[in-house]
């Protein structure tokens, strides 16, 4: 059994068929934690879809109105990059739902994570880069609306930047966010997070692993959240199709390990979401994936959350 919950729901499969975004990966992770015993049934929470009232915490009521109808312009399907389906919208609200869950019980129990999410290219007006709804941004506002949290940092370690999240909250005091990417990738332009850590081409484990710390440790001196929202991508493993870094599946490893060890160093509680991933095989995707929540377990086995 782990030490915390595990938020998964069969409709997190966008069932998008042969497309780059292999959205039957959450599935996957979780059979993979099962299948190899390290996690139990009942660590696994089942979330509701978020409420519409949740998603207008972050979106317009535009935006949500031709989701749900789906009327999307020819220009918004094309940014959003997959197509329109009542699944892919039941899917959102659910990830959305599985990260306000999430994090209600990081609050609770330390750590915690959704095994999906982390749609960090959403805008509160529209949606790009297979993300349609910002989860991460619904589950910190709606924190803040039940007076559960006041500060939130999200640590956002996708090989892409976080265009979206540096969107919703820039100029939010109360919402540190940080950043590191492949500089020359998508998204085009950048809106700038409170830290961007921007990577050269190719960028391997020890250059990387430096620069995150270095990036951590500043943040953490300047801010000090309650909750850390963590957007653990797999993309910039070396074998990623759509990722330019050159990460190893161990050295991924450490990063997580390092954000996670960094917030319980600092008393934040961390609710895990998990972004991107499209490694040439599938198999190394999910591994990098149920490697994140193996790194949770080993730190919050080891530094019990200070009270
Ligand atoms: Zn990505």
């Amino acid at each position: 059994m782990l030490p915390f919950k595990l938020v998964y729901h069969e409709g997190y499969d966008l069932h998008l068929g042969a497309h780059v975004f292999p959205s039957q990966k959450y599935r996957l992770v979780q059979e993979a934690l099962l299948r190899r015993s390290l996690a139990a049934p009942e660590d696994f929470l089942r979330p509701e879809p978020a409420a519409d009232e949740d998603i207008l915490l972050v979106h317009s009521r535009e935006w949500v109105r031709k989701l749900k109808s789906g009327r999307l312009s020819a220009v918004e399907m094309i940014r959003l990059e997959i197509p329109w389906s009542q699944e892919m919208i039941d899917a959102c609200w659910l990830a959305a739902g599985g990260s306000i869950l999430a994090a209600r019980r990081a609050l609770g129990d330390g750590f915690a994570a959704n095994l999906a999410g982390g749609l960090h290219h959403a805008y509160p007006d529209h949606g790009e880069g297979f993300c349609a709804i910002h989860d991460v941004a619904v589950a910190i506002r709606r924190m803040q609306r039940d007076g559960a949290i006041k500060k939130a940092m999200i640590v956002d370690t996708d090989v892409h930047h976080g265009n979206g999240t540096a969107a919703i909250f820039g100029g939010d005091e109360d919402v540190y966010t940080l950043s590191i990417h492949q500089e020359n990738n998508y998204p085009y332009p950048k809106p700038p997070s409170t830290l961007d850590l921007h990577l050269a081409d190719g960028t391997g484990d020890d250059d990387y692993l430096a620069i995150l710390e270095k990036g951590l440790l500043h943040a953490f001196q300047e801010f000090s959240p309650e909750l850390l929202f963590y957007i653990g991508g797999a993309d910039p493993f070396r074998e990623d199709q759509l990722g330019g870094l050159a990460l190893t599946i161990p050295g991924l490893a450490q990063r997580d390990a390092m954000v996670f060890d960094q917030a319980r160093r600092h008393c934040a509680a961390v609710a895990i979401t998990l972004a991107g991933g499209y490694a040439r095989d599938l198999k190394d995707t999910v591994q990098i994936h149920v490697n994140t929540i193996l790194a949770a377990r080993e730190i919050a086995t080891r530094r019990p959350l200070a009270s």
